[in-house]
């Protein structure tokens, strides 16, 4: 998804022999040292070897020293692999944070960037989200993080090729309460209305009508939005805004800066 602009270094991840993880980041960061141990142990040239749970251990501990603090988030990016939403020849990276291409000129999010949304989708939920919509399947892999978090989640891709992939991705997964849906996610989808979330994973240059419209009351909404007027010299730059819709409005919040992908209208 994000991060068009700024590809994956080319290089290989480097696997460091030592990490090292701060005292105060509880569970996550526990078993640190025995994780790094592990990796040391299991990872070869040629790929993750079997146990791939060394790699995301490491991977949330990190997220965890970086300050994401919810332990349904972190519990769910370690147990989805991520390696296997990306292409084979970008295993070696897939728990690197780093975005990937996915194809079709579309890249999956860095875990950073996945971590902190989810996280703020999440925010004041005790336990499960109701039903989550997400704008942009990608490969699939948020909706696999989004299906351990919320009840039902509908996610929306414009892509056909990408629609497809995701589908296969997630099939080996059996994860009967996502849904995947072809279609123009700009204008929503209105037959699992109202949402307890909306996350987009591509952004534009507002929050569409039909996204508010479908968020229920209390629900949160986080989209990249471009807040500027971008040139051909200079992309606008985008910034990662959360709306919040009350009784009496919405509110919203406008974050750190981003790089997603464009939102687009119409399929392809
Ligand atoms: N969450 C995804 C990230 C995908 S990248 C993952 O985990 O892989 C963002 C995606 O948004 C791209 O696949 C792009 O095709 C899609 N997209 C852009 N505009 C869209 C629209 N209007 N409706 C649905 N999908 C859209």
């Amino acid at each position: 998804m994000n991060d068009a602009r700024k590809s994956a270094p080319p290089t290989r991840p480097s696997f460091p022999a030592r990490l090292d993880f701060p005292k105060s980041t509880a569970a996550f960061t526990r078993s640190a040292e025995h994780v790094t141990k592990k990796i040391a142990l299991k990872v070869s040239p040629q790929g993750l070897g079997l146990d791939s749970s060394a790699f995301r251990k490491s991977m949330v501990a990190k997220l965890a020293q970086q300050g994401v603090a919810d332990t349904w988030v972190l519990n769910a990016m370690s147990s989805i692999e991520r390696h296997r939403f990306v292409d084979t020849a970008l295993v070696n990276q897939s728990y690197e944070d780093t975005s990937l291409p996915i194809g079709l000129g579309q890249t999956i999010s860095k875990p950073g960037v996945v971590s902190r949304m989810l996280e703020l989708l999440r925010q004041g939920t005790q336990g499960r989200l109701g039903r989550v919509l997400e704008i942009g399947t990608g490969c699939g892999y948020q909706a696999a993080l989004l299906s351990m978090l919320a009840s039902e989640v509908y996610s929306m891709e414009r892509l056909r090729g990408l629609h497809d992939k995701a589908r296969e991705n997630l099939r080996s997964l059996h994860l009967n309460n996502v849904h995947l849906i072809f279609g123009d996610g700009m204008l929503g989808y209105a037959k699992g209305a109202p949402y307890a979330g909306i996350i987009a994973a591509a952004g534009g240059e507002a929050v569409p009508q039909a996204w508010i419209d479908q968020l229920a009351v209390g629900g949160r909404l986080i989209a990249p939005v471009a807040l500027t007027l971008g040139s051909a010299s200079s992309p606008a730059r985008q910034s990662l805004l959360l709306l919040e819709k009350t009784p009496t409005g919405v509110r919203q919040t406008v974050m750190e800066g981003v790089h997603f992908v464009p939102l687009k209208s119409g399929v392809a």
